[in-house]
Formats: C-alpha cells, sequence, structure tokens
C-alpha cells in the first residue's frame, strides 16, 4: 500500500473540528497524512473580550486554537491561505476587500491547486454546494477546491510542479440525522429553529429541506475523545462545552456525513471508507 495522504480544504479555524473532526482524527489514527488548507484567518468570529489577552487580534487567537486543535487531531500539516473572514451573509465583514468572497476565485482556485500538487492527496474534501449551512466562505472554499481537485490534475493549468490527480473529491455535508435531532430539540425547549447557532443567523429548517445525497458515512466512536480534545481547543468558538444535540449525536450516531462528487458514485450504495479502493 502506499502512504495514504488525505487534504481537507475549509474555510475557518474550527471548520476542521467542528464539521469533520471526527472523520479527520479517525483516519490520522490509521496512519493517512492528513493535510489541511485553510482559506481564511477566522476574523469575523466573536469572542469573549478576555480570551483576546496575550493575542492581537481575533484571527491570531483562532489561529492559535487551530494549531492547538491540529495537533490533537493528528493532523500532518495546516497551510493558510490568508484571505480574511467574509462574516455572515449581510454583515459588513461581507464588504472588506480581503475578504475571501471578494477574492478573484481562479486566484483562490490556484492557490489550491498548487498545494494539491505538491501534497499530491488521493482523497480530497471540501464543504458542499450550500456550504454546510450557507456561509459565503463555505460555498466560495467549496467552487475554488473544486475547481483546483479538476486543475491540480490539467496539464492545460500551469505550474511550477507537474500535473497530479487526486483520485476522489467528496463534500462534506452536515449529518441528516443531526440536523432533524437539532430541529425537534429546538422546538421542545421552545426556540425557532430559523434562529440557530450563537448568532442566531442559522436556518436550520430551510437546511433540512434540502436533499443532497449520502455516498460516505464514517463512524468516528473509536475516537470520539480525540474529536472532544481538538473541539475543548476552540475555547473562542464555544467548543470547550458541548451542546445536548452534539452530546446525543455523540452516543446515538456518532457519523459524518459526505457527498462523493469524483468519481461518480454507485447510487443508494453509503460507502464506510472515503479510502475504500484505492490501493
Ligand atoms: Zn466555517
Amino acid at each position: 500500500m502506499t502512504e495514504h495522504t488525505l487534504l481537507a480544504v475549509l474555510a475557518h479555524p474550527d471548520d476542521e473540528t467542528f464539521g469533520i473532526g471526527g472523520t479527520l482524527a479517525l483516519y490520522a489514527s490509521k496512519g493517512v497524512a492528513i493535510h489541511l488548507v485553510c482559506t481564511t484567518n477566522g476574523d469575523a468570529g466573536d469572542m469573549p473580550a478576555g480570551l483576546l489577552e496575550g493575542f492581537k487580534s481575533i484571527a491570531e487567537r483562532r489561529q492559535h486554537e487551530l494549531h492547538c486543535a491540529a495537533e490533537a487531531l493528528g493532523l500532518a500539516g495546516v497551510h493558510l491561505l490568508g484571505y480574511r473572514d467574509s462574516g455572515m451573509a449581510g454583515t459588513p465583514d461581507n464588504l472588506h476587500p480581503g475578504a475571501l468572497i471578494n477574492a478573484p476565485l481562479d486566484e483562490v482556485t490556484r492557490k489550491i491547486a498548487h498545494l494539491i500538487r505538491q501534497l499530491q492527496p488521493q482523497v480530497v474534501i471540501t464543504h458542499d454546494p450550500i456550504g454546510g449551512y450557507k456561509h459565503p466562505d463555505h460555498i466560495t472554499t467549496h467552487q475554488a477546491a473544486t475547481a483546483a481537485f479538476f486543475a491540480a490534475s490539467d496539464p492545460q493549468f500551469v505550474d511550477e510542479l507537474p500535473p497530479f490527480a487526486p483520485q476522489k473529491l467528496f463534500f462534506h455535508s452536515i449529518s441528516k440525522t443531526y440536523l432533524r435531532l437539532s430541529v425537534q430539540l429546538m422546538r421542545i425547549i421552545g426556540r425557532d429553529p430559523r434562529k440557530y447557532g450563537r448568532n442566531h443567523d442559522i436556518d436550520l429548517l430551510s437546511l433540512t429541506e434540502i436533499n443532497f445525497p449520502t455516498h460516505a458515512a464514517i463512524n468516528y466512536r473509536s475516537v470520539t475523545k480525540v474529536r472532544d480534545h481538538a473541539s475543548a481547543c476552540h475555547i473562542s468558538q464555544g467548543g470547550a462545552t458541548q451542546s445536548l444535540n452534539r452530546k446525543l449525536m455523540k452516543w446515538l450516531s456518532p457519523k459524518e456525513t459526505f457527498m462523493q462528487a469524483y468519481p461518480t458514485p454507485q447510487e443508494g450504495k453509503i460507502s464506510t471508507d472515503l479510502f475504500e479502493n484505492i490501493p
């Protein structure tokens, strides 16, 4: 077996843990070299003022947390593209000239394609087409990573490194079980599931109406403690305390779910291994 490498291309410091931390920890525990491309510095995530002590900015604090989580998960490398966090849709951060959503898409694509040629992953993971919960940076990262996946193997794409073709591309989608459970719990405690999250800016109901297929479900029960340690690193984003729905999911169904974008998957089959059929 050749050494396996997995590349995750995600938008913010914490997406590697809150989104797919179980999957990354599981494959790291199997000896897969896991690399993370994080497209933004997480500048728009708010946090209690006390947590900024000793740091120059929110971005610096969040990068510190990212490196803590990367070590906990066992990542082989973290590659920051350095764009500014664009914030949720409709917020003033959208207008900042350094925001990821204002960068030329082909510039972001080039940077990711270069890293794919350099790191030579067999498997690439990124956000799904709606960015999980419609965060503009997740959507832009999805678009750039998808274009980069194909550009990396294209001889027409000029780069100092030779072409390299990764074998599989997956989009991470929020687990449907998690979405349904969260909607039910919010209703039980009398809260509006259209106003989910710390900033009440996530419409969970609209997400349950989107029906992306699941082609792979990764059970991370064996590494839940590792995921918890990584989560605790993201103190400024509430990672040290776990919500009831997260706790229930960990017990009921510790799975992260993916759509397979390339190659075209066999319909109706749910794989339990992202490296299936990769020697
Ligand atoms: Zn994010």
